[in-house]
């Protein structure tokens, strides 16, 4: 099978890998499409360490059953079926004692960054039986790629605790800002704002429902007020820095909440007071339990035509090197790209 192999740093290459053989409880896939995270474009350039040459990426993807290891019940995944994938690999033992929030077991693996296993921009890939989610035949099949992504989206509004009416404030509009915006919306949010410096990025999150400021006009805070009249309820950060937390404190009213999601920065220095003497709660978020990505599979089973504007372009397998040198250059690529790796 052909896969897109991390080289060394800033270079990928298309290499032929031998095709997988699944284990006990364990599905091959045919992938269809992978969309390129931000993750992958931080372990293309090497800064984030968390990826290794030699590696195969890819954690956002849709595919169709291909074959079932030893000790399957076939109608869980039959032949041929679309399907993505949750990436967030947890034991037996783990989804017992962290049942609902899987994702907190120290001992998870995450395909797509567990260096050991070879992910999803290849053209089989090999998932536990409990980690597929069908899909049904009738929506757009790229689609399933975003699936991840706007489980990321969704694990930070249900973090943040939203509730229907409120206004939130999505600091940072690339695409894991997108997909708050479009949780945010479709949790019940009455008015959804977002923070953005390229005008293509507020152009795209204007046509998904938000109301898109640019912070080089004035002081957010203010700008907020000027809009909205009052400070907000909610603010998600999708950008992780010390600026952009410091516009999600003053965004939001005395009691306000926020949830720090980006991970632009791994030290942040916080006006404390904003927290202290406001009351404001500041919770984190990163991937999502079983049931959210669940949730955010039957939203996208949906087929609402709004997730396509998420998608930027899609690319073959032999031009995936320039999509990722683009993203890693250049900020004119509003939304996701997808490596089709079916044709
Ligand atoms: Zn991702």
């Amino acid at each position: 099978m052909r896969a897109l192999q991390l080289e060394d740093f800033g270079k990928l290459v298309v290499t032929e890998l031998p095709e997988p053989d699944p284990g006990p409880g364990e599905v091959v896939l045919d992938v269809i499409a992978t969309g390129i995270c931000g993750s992958d474009i931080h372990g293309f350039t090497g800064e984030n360490g968390r990826r290794v040459p030699g590696q195969v990426m890819g954690h956002e993807s849709v595919g169709r059953v291909r074959s079932l290891g030893h000790g399957i019940d076939a109608t869980l995944a039959p032949i041929g079926h679309l399907a993505t994938f949750n990436p967030v690999i947890v034991s037996a033992l783990g989804q017992r004692v962290f049942a609902g929030r899987e994702q907190h077991d120290p001992g998870r693996t995450v395909i797509g960054v567990s260096t050991e296993r070879t992910s999803a921009f290849a053209q089989r890939i090999v998932v536990p039986i409990e980690n597929v989610v069908l899909l049904p035949e009738d929506i757009p099949v790229a689609y399933g790629a975003l699936i991840e992504p706007l489980a990321v989206g969704l694990n930070a509004v249900r973090r943040v605790q939203l509730r229907p009416g409120e206004s939130v404030l999505v600091v940072g509009g690339g695409p894991i800002g997108q997909s708050t915006v479009l949780a945010a919306v479709h949790e019940g949010a009455a008015q959804v704002y977002v923070s953005e410096p390229n005008l293509e990025r507020r152009a795209l999150c204007e046509s998904i429902g938000a109301i898109a400021l640019n912070p080089a006009d004035g002081p957010l805070p203010e700008q907020i007020i000027q809009r909205h009249g009052v400070l907000l309820d909610i603010a998600v950060d999708a950008v992780g820095s010390s600026a952009s937390l410091a516009d999600c404190l003053g965004s939001t009213a005395f009691g306000g909440r926020v949830c720090l999601v980006g991970m632009g920065s791994r030290q942040i220095s916080v006006d404390a007071y904003r927290v202290s003497t406001e009351e404001r709660s500041v919770v984190g978020s990163f991937c999502y339990s079983f049931d959210v990505f669940r949730a955010a599979a039957e939203w996208v089973a949906s087929g609402e035509e709004i997730f396509g504007c998420l998608i930027s372009a899609e690319v073959s397998l032999d031009h995936a090197q320039d999509a990722f040198q683009r993203l890693a250059t250049k900020a004119d690529v509003p939304g996701k790209i997808l490596v089709r790796l079916d044709h």
